[in-house]
Parts: structure tokens; sequence; C-alpha cells
């Protein structure tokens, strides 16, 4: 969410802007590219279990569809913006198409906290933000899919919405759905391995054997769990991670040198990735304050919390030993804090390509669908191997060839397949 003094889509454009001009775009592909081509902001009024109307601010972005109909998540946050919106969505045109799947990028959200709504009160704001938007949204123009604070009983309330409005069956309206109920195999491990499958070939081009390195991580959710368990089976030992304390409103580092017991310690972790400090102490944990996964004499950083977390005010402790940062989460590196690690000559697998493990297995989710034929998990997550290998590579030869930062050279892969749609399609 959006921090005071920090904005997403004011990032998103820089980093865009940066890329454009290298690329030698014209002024109208900038324009065009820079904006999103559509947004919708409307109420969402609600019925209150105390017999109340409440009313909801409801956003749906849709930065780009030129190579495919949109797609992204649909978040639920107190603090939700539409310039983070925005800077989604963007990120997600880029992201579908450095992968090189056939689609856009859209985003999301409603400002609400669902901690203090219930389950019927969720419901009714699924249903009526599918309402607002039944016309505008659908399996061939912008295809939702979970975020923060939604799950996949979230998206089936949407997709029986959208199915009564239109009088069909119709999944491929939107992904993440629970597993017999139209969703994939394989979905919730895909975010995390895909991160570990682009560490994997990382390592490769350096000549460094995974079973002799150790890393650092920061959150221990979906995305960080599966980076872990993928890591530690290919020999990688974890010698910290962190995440947030709900009752101190504090994140904290959690650090063993030996390696951290996955295990263990998820069976001490919360169902939001939060971790019992006094069990892990117990445990033989060193507790240590919210930086410390980033000092840490390692190989690997793995941010995968949030947005906003190696910056300007950091990025000095970050330990000379360090040779990848690998960004699972969305944005976890501000541009001043990445030109030190490009002068430091730190190998950085930028978010949109690190994370898109998750939208390439949505979009998985949306070929079955569309066959009404399901994979078995090995087969999905062969598959999703194979894509990121590729997009991996695809944007390794570039960053080699024209001597590139990685992440300058997944924007020139991406921008550039997306502005020569635009163009194909006679749009500029
Ligand atoms: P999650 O809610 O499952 O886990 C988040 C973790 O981060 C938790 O362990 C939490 O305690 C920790 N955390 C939160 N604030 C922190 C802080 N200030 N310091 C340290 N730790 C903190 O979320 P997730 O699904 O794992 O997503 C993590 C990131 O990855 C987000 O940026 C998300 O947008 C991105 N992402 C997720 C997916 C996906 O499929 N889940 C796909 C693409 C990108």
């Amino acid at each position: 969410m959006e921090k005071q003094g920090f904005n997403p889509f004011a990032m998103a454009q820089a980093q865009f802007d940066n890329i454009a001009d290298e690329l030698g775009l014209d002024a109208a592909t900038k324009d065009l590219l820079r904006n999103p081509m559509r947004e919708y902001h409307f109420n969402i009024p609600i019925r209150m279990d105390d017999g109340t109307v409440k009313v909801f601010r409801g956003f749906r972005v849709q930065h780009n569809d030129a190579r495919g109909p949109g797609k992204g998540g649909i978040r639920f946050h107190p603090q939700e913006t539409i310039d983070t919106v925005r800077a989604l969505s963007m990120w997600m045109t880029w992201k579908c198409a450095v992968v090189d799947i056939p689609l856009g990028g859209s985003k999301g959200g409603v400002v609400c906290d669902p901690h203090h709504l219930s389950m019927r009160e969720q419901e009714q704001i699924c249903r009526v933000w599918v309402r607002q938007l039944a016309k505008n949204v659908g399996p061939i123009s912008d295809v939702p899919a979970p975020d923060v604070m939604t799950s996949a009983q979230h998206m089936l309330w949407m997709l029986d919405e959208f199915e009564a409005i239109h009088g069909s069956k119709l999944p491929g309206f939107i992904t993440g759905k629970p597993v017999g109920m139209g969703g994939s195999l394989g979905r919730t491990e895909a975010t995390g391995y895909g991160v570990i499958f682009t560490v994997r070939e990382a390592l490769k081009s350096l000549g460094i054997r995974p079973e002799d390195t150790t890393a650092s991580v920061q959150g221990f959710g979906n995305v960080a769990q599966y980076a872990i368990r993928l890591y530690e089976q290919l020999g990688g030992k974890v010698k910290c991670v962190s995440c947030w304390d709900q009752e101190d409103q504090a994140s904290y580092s959690f650090k063993k040198d030996d390696g951290i017991e996955f295990d263990k310690l998820l069976e001490i972790t919360d169902r939001f990735g939060g971790i019992d400090k006094g069990k892990a102490k117990e445990l033989g944990y060193e507790i240590l304050g919210a930086d410390a996964w980033l000092e840490q004499d390692v190989d690997i950083l793995i941010p995968a919390a949030l947005e906003n977390q190696i910056n300007a005010g950091n990025v000095d402790k970050i330990h000379r030993n360090v040779k990848i940062v690998a960004e699972g989460a969305n944005g976890p590196t501000t541009p001043d804090a990445d030109k030190v690690l490009e002068e430091r000559k730190i190998f950085v697998i930028p978010d949109f390509l690190a994370n898109a493990g998750g939208v390439t297995c949505s979009y998985f989710e949306q070929v079955q669908c569309n066959m009404n034929y399901f994979w078995e998990k090995d087969e999905v997550l062969g598959k999703l191997d194979l894509k990121m290998t590729s997009a991996f590579n695809s944007v390794m030869e570039l960053s080699l060839k024209r001597k590139l930062f990685m992440r300058d050279a997944a924007y020139h892969i991406a921008i550039g397949r997306v502005a020569q749609a635009c163009h194909d399609r006679g749009w500029v």
C-alpha cells in the first residue's frame, strides 16, 4: 500500500520512462503506455449485518490489453489507493509480456478491511463489485484473480455472480478458484517455485551450485514458504527469515546460522505468515530487528513480503557477499537502491520476472477451464518451469548481449513486446 512520500504509480512511470527513452519509443506510444487504457471507479453499497448501509469504494484499472485480455488480482485493503492499483496494473502488463503469455495487465481493489467484515458482508462486496463491472470484465476481456486479503472463496462468489448475470457457465472469467471448482493444481506453489526456478538459472549462469549457497528471506507467507521449500530441495540453506508481528506492529528477523528448520518453523506460524516470537526463541532462533534479514552474510536475498523494502536507507547494509537479489514481492526495491545494487554488480532478478509464476499458472488455469480438462500437478509445475526458464534465458541473453542490468533487460523485452502489439494493431 502507499506509504508516506512513496507513490508506486510514480515509481512505475519513472521505470517506464527510462526504458521508453532507451527504446526510442515515439511520443504517442509513450503516452499510451505510461497511463492506463481504462479505469473504473465505483461505489459498492452494502447492507451490513446490523441493518445499516455502508458504501465502499471499488476500482478496476485496465492498463493495456494489446496482447490479450487484461489479467490481475483484486485487493481488499483499508489503505488501498488508485495509484497502487494503477502501478500494479502496469506491472501486470510487463509481467505477462516478459513471460510471453497472451494476456494484458489489469488490477482491481476495494477500500475495505476484511478483518472487520463478516463473511456475508464480504460476499456482498464481491457480488456488487461484479455487478458494477459485468459489462467491462470477462473471460475474453479482463480476467480477475485473488490478491491481498482475497481468496479462492471470494473468487467463487464473483464467478457465481458473473455467471448468474450472463446466464451461462463461464469459469474462464476468473482464476484462483478452489481446486475442484475450476482451480488449477500447483497454483499455491506457483509463485514461490517460480522465484526459485529463476534463482536456479541465475546460479547456473554464475557457475555456482545451489548446494553451496545460503539465503535470507524477507516474509514467511505464501511466496516465501514455497520459495524456501524448493530452494532447500535444491540443496540451499536458508539462514534467516523475517515477518510482520501483528501484536507489536513491527517486523522481526529470525536467524539460525545452521539453517532454519522449515517444517518446525511452519508449525509456529499463523495463516498470515506471522511467526510466534516466543516459540521461535525456544527453538533456538536469534530474534533480530526489521532489517537484519538483509544484513546477513549469505549469497542470495529474497525479499518476499511487500514493496519499498530495499531503499536508500538500508541498501548499504547489504552484506558484501550477496550475489543475487531475487524479488519475490512486487516493487521491493526503490529506484535509488536499485542503482546501488547495479553499481555493486549484484545480480537482480526483477520482480515482474521472478514472481511471474503466479500469473503464468493462472493462465494455465484459464486454459484448463477453456478445455474443461485439468492437468496433474506435476504437469502444471513442469510447464511452469519451462515457461519461467525460457523467460529468464531471454532476459539473461539480452542482458549479456547489450550489457544491460537484468531489470532493464526484462523491461526492454516486455515494453518492446507490448509496444509492438500496439503498433501492429494500428493503435499508434
Ligand atoms: P502473504 O500475505 O502470504 O505473506 C506476506 C508475508 O510478509 C508474511 O509473512 C508477513 O508477515 C510478511 N510481512 C509483511 N509486512 C512485513 C514487513 N514490514 N517486514 C517483514 N515481513 C513482512 O503474501 P504473499 O502472497 O506471500 O505475497 C508476498 C509478496 O509477493 C507481495 O508483494 C505480493 O504482491 C507478491 N506476489 C504474490 C503472488 C502470489 O501468488 N501470492 C504473486 C506475485 C507477487
